[in-house]
């Protein structure tokens, strides 16, 4: 059969929004203790509860003939989950699939950078919370680890995933100190860092408001150091995107989930790692298609489950702020993925 005739009516949701990205947690496990996710005692799945790679990649084939298009491996951490490029290698070669991209928190890739490319990884997010590297063992409750992860990011530069990006979480009092630092970090490396504004699914209930701090003023205070110019955000993005005014390589950008969030083009699906689907991120709403991929399903069951239950996505964060809704602590974060 051809790819045009396999496929079926695109993922859509009640407001009309079109699904095109696939984030999938493939483990809830991580070898941080990142203290704006992480619960400081994790109740971790068993491991029969975890969607096998074959699991994974059937999910993602019936995604795929949805009009899912991109694929983003997150975790816990990705790296931790045995033969990850194997996983990798297998969704690459689901037809319609255009990328396949993984946040990490850097620790493992080194070690695992050139498998990943050859498998057909192409873009790599890092994680790094601070360029202090004892701050970043207490954000992170590890140990002297920082230089694994400059050595992840320089394998990543030399294999020259694109795009290379890294992922800040700034709260106040914690590391607001080093917006300047990242930001010049991004102009003489070249790469873009992206500051994600604190969001409830810390899993320890630290997070309040207060501790945001916004897009809008971390912007402001790198545009009095290094001038930045707000590049056209593309439709479902999270972030905006910003380049150095004076041309240099690298750049910043903001995921203003808080602040100024864009449900109105979401295009996200997600799945936990024991396989529930979760249409929107803030919502207490997931779904189990694991039980229907044990018990048999066919493609077609699976893609009218997935169908019904995305069509029920709620408006979004936009709208719960708006309407003053309390913005509760849904889930840990490293139980979705972000
Ligand atoms: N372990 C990987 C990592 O840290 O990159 C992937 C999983 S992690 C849950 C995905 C992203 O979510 C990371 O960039 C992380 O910094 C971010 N994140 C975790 N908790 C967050 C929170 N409460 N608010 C905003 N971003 C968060
Ligand atoms: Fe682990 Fe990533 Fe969560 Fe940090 S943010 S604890 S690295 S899953």
């Amino acid at each position: 059969m051809d790819k045009a005739s396999q496929r079926v009516e695109n993922l859509h949701d009640s407001y009309g929004r079109l699904a095109s990205k696939l984030r999938i947690s493939i483990t809830d496990r991580c070898n941080f203790r990142c203290n704006f996710c992480m619960p400081s005692q994790p109740v971790w799945l068993p491991h029969d509860e975890i969607l096998t790679f074959e699991e994974i990649v059937r999910t993602a084939r019936v995604l795929s003939q949805m009009g899912i298009d991109r694929i983003r491996l997150s975790g816990g951490e990705p790296l931790v989950r045995k033969d990850v490029e194997g996983l990798v290698s297998m969704l690459s070669r689901i037809d319609g699939i255009k990328s396949i991209g993984m946040t990490t928190n850097g620790s493992l890739l080194a070690a695992k950078a050139s498998a990943l490319k050859r498998a057909g990884l192409s873009s790599v997010t890092i994680s790094l919370h601070s360029l202090k590297p004892e701050r970043f063992d207490k954000i992170t409750g590890t140990n002297g680890i920082f230089d694994k992860i400059t050595e992840g990011i320089e394998a990543a530069r030399s294999l020259d995933f694109k795009p290379l990006k890294i992922n800040c979480v700034i709260t106040r009092g914690e590391n607001d100190d080093e917006i300047i630092d990242f930001a010049r970090f991004a102009h003489e490396t070249g790469v873009t860092v992206r500051f994600i504004e604190y969001m409830p699914f810390d899993g320890t209930k630290l997070w309040d408001a207060h501790r945001v701090i916004t897009g809008e003023e971390i912007v402001d205070k790198i545009n009095k150091i290094y001038p930045v110019a707000k590049i056209e955000r593309e439709t479902g993005s999270t972030a905006i995107e910003y380049n150095f005014e004076d041309g240099s390589e690298g750049g910043i950008a903001t995921i203003t989930s808080m602040s100024a969030p864009f449900c109105g083009d979401c295009d996200r699906i997600r799945i936990t790692a024991d396989g529930k689907v979760v249409p929107c991120l803030f919502s207490r709403d997931e779904y189990d298609i694991k039980s229907k991929l044990r018990a048999g399903a066919s493609d077609e069951e699976l893609s009218a489950y997935i169908r019904s239950v995305y069509f029920r996505k709620s408006p979004g964060v936009e709208t719960m702020i708006k309407n003053k809704a309390n913005l509760e602590h849904v889930r840990p974060m490293h139980t979705i993925g972000g």
